[in-house]
């Protein structure tokens, strides 16, 4: 039999899509160790703008960021812990005034609810150090129609040529 045979067998037998859907989950991966730090710990690393983002669940004013309109190919890792979090490739332009992604890494991101203006919305953060990232909409481009709305403050951006 081949692999492909295989594979619509497992299809047909509805094994495949299981196989998918806990895919999507997208789980804390097994190789990411915790970063956790204490408070003080984290002011001596990230500047007042970064830990009040990252630790405090702030968010930076609409269009201060220069990631908004950074295009080179490379990765958005977090600041607190520099996890790659998103690749240039899932970035899109919001026009919000927040660099903005429609998926992310698979297993770098965790979410959980927050009710800071009233009515809830879903916050994400950084799987390693459970720095604040950004909120996630519904209201993205295909192929997901999610709008990961970041944070630049809390990203640092590793150009894929080396050249920061
Ligand atoms: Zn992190």
């Amino acid at each position: 039999m081949t692999r492909r045979n295989l594979f619509s067998l497992l299809a047909a037998a509805g094994l495949a899509s299981k196989t998918d859907a806990a895919r999507e989950t997208a789980p804390l991966r097994a190789d990411i160790v915790p970063l956790r730090l204490t408070a003080t710990q984290w002011r001596e690393r990230l500047s007042p703008q970064a830990y009040a983002v990252l630790r405090e669940e702030g968010t930076e004013r609409p269009g201060s960021s220069p990631l908004n309109a950074e295009k080179r190919k490379g990765v958005f890792a977090c600041a607190g812990c520099g996890l790659p979090l998103f690749t240039s490739e899932m970035k899109f332009d919001s026009g919000t005034g927040w660099p903005s992604f429609f998926t992310f890494i698979p297993g770098t991101l965790q979410t959980k609810t927050d009710y800071k203006i009233i009515y809830p919305r879903t916050e994400y953060h950084c799987a390693k150090c459970g720095g604040h990232q950004g909120h996630v909409f519904d209201d993205g481009p295909a192929p997901t129609g999610k709008r990961y709305c970041n944070n630049g403050v809390a990203l640092k951006f590793i150009p894929k040529d080396g050249k920061a």
